[in-house]
This record gives C-alpha cells, sequence and structure tokens, in this order.
C-alpha cells in the first residue's frame, strides 16, 4: 500500500538556530511517525539571505545577477544539511538536495525565476528507500545549468511546486505564525485567525503584500488543486487552510507593503520609461498621471537599477508604504476610509480601486497607525459587521 506523502515547508525563523532545527526535526519525525513519506523543503537561516545580499551590496549597489543568485543559494544550502545531521543523528535516514540535484529546472529570469518543470524521479527514488528528503527552497537551475532564485520568499513555491508534482497530499508551510490573519499580527495585534480563506482572496493578500506566503506558490496551488495548510513551528494549533475559489467574507484582510517609492517621470516620456522598466523586470506598482507628470510606485530595491539606467528620466522621489483593504465591493468604502485615516492625522496620498480590494499610499512612517485604524474600524468594531453585510448585500 502506498503511503500518504506530506510536503513540510520550514522557513527562515523556523531553522533560525540550532534549538529551532531540533524543533523542525520533531515535527518531520511525527509525520513520519505516523506513516508518511515526507519530503522537506527549507529556507535559509533567518536574516541569512539579508546578509548576503548586503555582503554583495558593499561591493556593487547593482550586483551581477547571476552571481547573485550563486550567493543567495547557498543560505539554503546551510540549513538543508543541518537539519539532514539532525535528522540522521536521531536515526532517521534523511538526504538534502539542492535545487539542482532535485530537478528543479526554472526559466532564465535570474534574481525572480519561475519554475518551469520538475522531474521528481530523483526525489522518488530517495523516498522509496525510505528516507527523509530534504530539499533547498528558493533555487533552481536553468536550462543552461546556472543556479536560479525564485525571488524573496521563494521558499513557499518551491514546496507548493514539489507537492503538486508529487501529487502530495498535503503542502504544509509551517512558519512563525500560527495561520493566515486579518492583517499581519505583528503589526495589528488584534488581528483574527482566518480558519480557512479562499484562493482568490489568498491570492490577493499576497499580491498585496502579506508575505505569510509568496504570491506565486498560492497561485500554483489554486490551478493545481494542492491542498495548502499554513501553521506555526513553535505550537500545535491547526493553522489557516486555503480552499476553494468563492470568497467566504466580503471583507477578507489587510496588507501591507513597505519599502516602496514613488517617483515622478515627465508625461511625454513615460511609454518610453515603461517600456525599458518592464525590459529591466521591475514591475510598476501603481501609476497616478496628473498635470504633464505620471507617479508611479516601485519596489524600494530595485530603484538603484533604475536610476542607473533611467536616472535622467526621474524626475522626484520619496519612500512610501502601501495599505491594501482585500474583499468585493470595496469601492462605496473609499470616502469612509478617507475619512477615518483623516480623523487620526494620516493623510492617504492615493487610493487605488481594484475589483478585490482597495490600495491607499502613505508615508511609511503612517502605515502602522493606518493598519490598527482600517482593521479596527473593518474587523473589530461595533459597525464591522454592518460594513460586512452591506457589502455582501451589494453584492
Ligand atoms: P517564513 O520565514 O516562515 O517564510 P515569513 O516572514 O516569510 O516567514 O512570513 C511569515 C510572516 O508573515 C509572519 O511572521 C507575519 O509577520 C507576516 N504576515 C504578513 N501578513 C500576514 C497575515 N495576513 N497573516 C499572517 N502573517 C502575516
Ligand atoms: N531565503 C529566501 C528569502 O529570505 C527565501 C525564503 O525564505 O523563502 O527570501
Ligand atoms: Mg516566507
Amino acid at each position: 500500500m502506498k503511503h500518504p506523502l506530506i510536503v513540510q515547508k520550514f522557513g527562515g525563523t523556523s531553522v533560525g538556530s540550532i534549538e529551532n532545527i531540533h524543533k523542525v526535526a520533531e515535527h518531520i519525525i511525527k509525520a513520519k511517525d505516523d506513516g508518511n513519506q515526507v519530503v522537506v523543503v527549507v529556507s535559509a537561516m533567518s536574516g541569512e539571505t539579508n546578509r548576503l545580499m548586503d555582503l554583495a551590496k558593499q561591493i556593487d549597489s547593482v550586483p551581477t545577477a547571476r552571481e547573485l543568485d550563486v550567493l543567495l543559494s547557498a543560505g539554503e544550502q546551510v540549513s538543508m544539511a543541518l537539519l539532514a545531521i539532525a535528522l540522521n543523528k536521531q536515526g532517521y535516514p534523511a538526504r538534502s538536495l539542492t535545487g539542482a540535484q532535485a530537478n528543479i529546472v526554472t526559466d532564465h529570469q535570474h534574481n525572480d525565476a519561475t519554475i518551469i518543470d520538475i522531474d521528481t524521479s530523483a526525489i522518488e527514488a530517495l523516498l522509496a528507500q525510505d528516507l527523509i528528503v530534504i530539499v533547498a527552497g528558493f533555487q533552481g537551475v536553468n536550462e543552461s545549468g546556472d543556479i536560479t532564485t525564485l525571488g524573496r520568499g521563494g521558499s513557499d513555491t518551491s514546496a507548493v511546486t514539489l507537492a503538486g508534482k508529487l501529487q502530495a497530499d498535503e503542502c504544509q508551510i509551517f512558519t512563525d505564525v500560527d495561520g493566515i490573519y486579518t492583517c499581519d499580527p505583528r503589526v495589528v495585534p488584534d488581528a483574527k485567525k482566518i480558519d480557512v480563506i479562499d484562493f482568490a482572496s489568498m491570492e490577493e493578500m499576497a499580491s498585496k503584500g502579506a508575505k505569510v506566503l509568496h504570491l506565486p506558490s498560492v497561485q500554483y496551488a489554486w490551478q493545481n488543486n494542492v491542498p495548502l495548510r499554513v501553521l506555526s513551528t513553535f505550537s500545535s494549533s491547526v493553522g489557516s487552510l486555503v480552499k476553494g475559489s468563492e470568497p467566504l467574507q466580503s471583507i477578507c484582510g489587510l496588507a501591507l507593503q513597505r519599502d516602496m517609492r514613488c517617483l515622478t517621470v515627465a508625461s511625454d516620456g513615460y511609454l518610453s520609461f515603461e517600456r525599458q522598466s518592464h525590459m529591466l523586470g521591475v514591475q510598476i506598482w501603481a501609476v497616478m498621471e496628473s498635470k504633464g507628470r505620471v507617479t508611479i510606485v516601485v519596489k524600494d530595491e530595485v530603484y538603484a537599477k533604475l536610476e542607473l539606467t533611467l536616472g535622467d528620466k526621474i524626475g522626484t522621489s520619496k519612500k512610501v508604504s502601501l495599505l491594501t483593504l482585500v474583499g468585493r465591493h470595496l469601492a462605496e468604502l473609499t470616502e469612509l476610509t478617507h475619512v477615518l485615516l483623516n480623523d487620526q492625522g494620516i493623510n492617504a496620498m492615493h487610493c487605488d480601486i481594484n475589483p478585490q480590494s482597495l490600495t491607499w499610499i502613505l508615508p511609511p512612517e503612517n502605515i502602522d497607525k493606518a493598519a490598527n485604524i482600517l482593521h479596527h474600524a473593518y474587523f473589530v468594531s461595533a459597525q464591522a459587521i454592518n460594513y460586512q453585510s452591506k457589502l455582501a448585500y451589494s453584492g
């Protein structure tokens, strides 16, 4: 009889110390003792990817993309080996594999690659020998044999894609919070845990900055029916399940995106600016046009690259943060949201109205306060339930 197969992914904090690596080993051993075949995906130890990135940037503010991938992928190689050593020591034979050894093939987009295919035969051969297989998250190899990485937070995508290809019974994303909340619980202490969230809402939350799941992991799981759960390495709760396509709530949650930058570009040069940004792989998050100039929002981390190549086209630039309310038919909350923020002295710069969300551009120093104000109004206050039902009715 075939044993059930689960994929367990452990994030940076979960493998952030030897003590925590032992905790991770306990979860894996429990899954194995319960009769499962187990494939594990690990991130780098917490802080390690940032440390490596920082080293590269001390040499060049825009490091060579290929070499950056060689460097950053080293983080996961450390944690996968330490975890395998811990399991072997406990008498549970384990084998660690880099992305290339696991045959995770990606496209050629260094630093932000997409998985094209995984030939799972190497993993399956190891599982057939009753080994626990540990795969380095966040990395793959392109068809030229070069190491690639999947973008920050990409280990979730490694895990979910492996789960899909292996037809796993569940993909469990172990992290440092015990599930998906209505807002980042580190920012909003009142945030509520969501037991079951639909894929459409989770996709919107992730695309607007809720980094609890890497956006492509949500999209892959949705398209390929991968049963997906988010749970904590440090508690025994069942976590949150991502399931179904139909939103269960009119207002689902709030997502924060820090470290963004607002730039102005002259209107007449904007089309070529946009084309060149696209060629550089830079995503433009919001576009506003007025009085002969276009204001756009990009991630702060791509600003150095933009400035290097398109600096002569950029007028002013300043750091901003984005706050997004995710739900359905939210346009009618635009005015009220504005008043709620204004009453507390917060002047939101712009509101982007989308079918599944409302996004506000804010000065970075106001983002946490704004998140707490809106979360209280729409999820906690006596009127919150009225907003939910009014919007449900209008839908
Ligand atoms: P890992 O290293 O395990 O991948 P991440 O830091 O990438 O962990 O993601 C987990 C973090 O996501 C949490 O610590 C939390 O601060 C943050 N987060 C943001 N939005 C949410 C949300 N809606 N629900 C839960 N956590 C969230
Ligand atoms: N180590 C990578 C990062 O810090 C990938 C991940 O953690 O998922 O972004
Ligand atoms: Mg993550």
